[in-house]
């Protein structure tokens, strides 16, 4: 007898494939059947007429590194049919811990909404042993996230890594994917990776490419200097051969709508020229970051402490000013705690500064003022996979505060909801976005595919009715039409419920 049997449902298998009528079998954690299997005797069987049956979704692109540790059931993902998150985006993480703790969880502290998570590691394999002992909701992989390689080899301030420095990273870098992360990530807008010169990137990707893992970039500009921003990852890639993923490929600033479209032809030669690049993309018009990546890179110099103290000094400010005059984005498309910094104060710049001087890099912003035709040219582009760029968060834990980005909550059915509903992109390759081609991306063999031997990461979710309930105002809503999500063959979720259970995996990649 089977352990589960999701039986009279949709199939659309994560492969491409066009939906089909078939049923599932699910035992020891693994998909074991899959067709017309009436009659199949399981200990549980699971109705989904009128529902698809998916693999769970895979989601490439998270900084739910230390959220995982204060909610381990992960209620903002799993509750959106997310049963793999990968965690470590954006060059922002927590580990190696090689250099001062306190100044790398300053710097982090974008990932950091529950003080009373204790850093207990020092190293890559001490955080997922972190996690195992969390025994978290969904499956979680790890980037390594250039900050903590950095702040290990040259810390904080506006230096290029020497000889010694870029060794240090290579050396600490390899370790960490031999030890099973996913690959590696930057993010260049970010101090003190900002400071990181060519070289250095080409260092990571070389070392990544040995291990034939994913480099991840959040690039180092996404308003005017996108396209070249994208050059840089494509040269890397080229130089080194390093798998390379563009994360949340985006135009900031109106005036450079229409940017996309061209950073994606950039991409399709790199890939015409067999380079292995992709992209990953949210389906929202506004993103959300820390308010101190306004601040040009000389400002953020040094970490947090310095940061803020610098802010206090009048001709700072005013440096800072003059050089926001030339700002992509507009001040009225900026907003703290749900509303636009305009609407909060008669000079939104004064505002902005005295809100980074006084909490650092905790205060977030949503940017919005982007192009919906651009974020059609993202989500449509065969290489793009769905990442939310979000993290898994409890509305009743200490993760609940504040106004959070909406995609924490309502990424993936909104891609439902607004992409799929209205024909704009395929059922069947909208799944194939969020599952078999994410989970490529990040190197997670046997997943996101409903096949036999594949892991039982399944959502079983309505197509009428999925969408995202999550907004700007009130973003800690769950989405609806999610009817169950089982991870590891146990349901999780069912009928809007989480049921408690933390079957996920922690993921070491070979
Ligand atoms: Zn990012």
């Amino acid at each position: 007898m089977i352990d589960l049997l999701i039986s009279g449902g949709t199939l659309v298998d994560g492969t491409g494939a066009e939906p089909r009528r078939a049923d599932v079998a699910v035992e020891g954690g693994q998909v074991v059947e899959v067709g017309g299997l009436a009659g199949l005797s399981a200990v549980r069987t699971m109705d989904a007429s009128g529902h698809v049956v998916a693999p769970g979704f895979v989601d490439v692109h998270t900084h739910s590194d230390l959220t995982l540790l204060s909610g381990p059931e992960a209620q903002s993902a799993v509750r959106q049919g997310v049963t793999t998150v990968v965690v470590g985006n954006c060059g922002l993480g927590v580990t190696p811990v090689a250099a001062d703790p306190g100044a790398l969880r300053a710097a982090a502290g974008y990932l950091d909404l529950d003080p009373s998570v204790r850093w207990e590691w020092n190293d890559l394999p001490g955080y997922l042993s972190a996690l195992d002992a969390a025994r978290p909701s969904v499956n979680v992989a790890a980037l390594v996230a250039h900050t903590p390689l950095r702040a290990a080899a040259v810390g904080f301030g506006d230096r290029p890594a020497d000889a010694v420095a870029l060794d240090r990273m290579r050396g600490l870098l390899g370790d960490a994917l031999g030890a099973g992360a996913a690959g590696v990530s930057t993010g260049l807008v970010y101090a003190p990776v900002c400071y990181a010169r060519e070289d250095e990137l080409e260092a990571l990707g070389r070392t990544a490419a040995a291990h034939g893992k994913l480099f991840a970039w959040h690039v180092r500009d996404y308003a005017d200097g996108l396209l070249d921003s994208v050059r840089q990852a494509l040269r890397v890639a080229a130089a080194t051969g390093c798998r390379t993923q563009i994360s949340h490929l985006v135009a900031v600033g109106r005036r450079n709508h229409g940017s996309v479209a061209r950073a994606l032809e950039l991409i399709d030669a790199a890939r015409d020229a067999g380079l292995d690049v992709a992209l990953d993309v949210y389906p929202y018009l506004a993103g959300n970051a820390p308010l101190s990546q306004l601040l040009p890179a000389w400002a953020q110099e040094g970490g947090e402490g310095p940061m803020r103290a610098r802010l206090t000094e009048p001709d700072v400010r005013a440096r800072i000013r003059d050089e926001w005059r030339d700002m992509p984005n507009s001040w009225d498309d900026i907003a703290v705690g749900g509303r636009a910094l305009t609407e909060l104060a008669a000079d939104p710049r004064d505002l902005a500064l005295d809100l980074v001087a006084e909490h650092g890099n905790g205060v977030q912003m949503v940017a919005g003022g982007r192009s919906e035709r651009d974020l059609a040219d993202a989500l449509t582009h065969p290489a793009a996979v769905i990442g939310s760029d979000g993290q898994a968060l409890d509305p009743d834990g200490p993760t609940g505060q504040g106004t959070p980005h909406p995609r924490s909550f309502g990424c993936y059915p909104r891609l439902f909801a607004e992409y799929v509903r209205t024909g704009r992109i395929g059922l069947a390759d909208a799944v194939r976005k969020c599952t078999s081609a994410a989970a490529e991306r990040a190197g997670l063999a046997g997943r996101g595919t409903l096949r036999p031997g594949a892991a039982a990461d399944i959502v079983v979710f309505d197509p009428a009715r999925i969408a995202d309930r999550a907004t700007f105002a009130a973003p800690q809503r769950y989405p609806e039409g999610i009817r169950a999500v089982v991870v590891a063959g146990r349901a999780v979720v069912e009928d809007g419920a989480h049921g408690g259970a933390r079957p996920g995996e922690i993921l070491r990649i070979p």
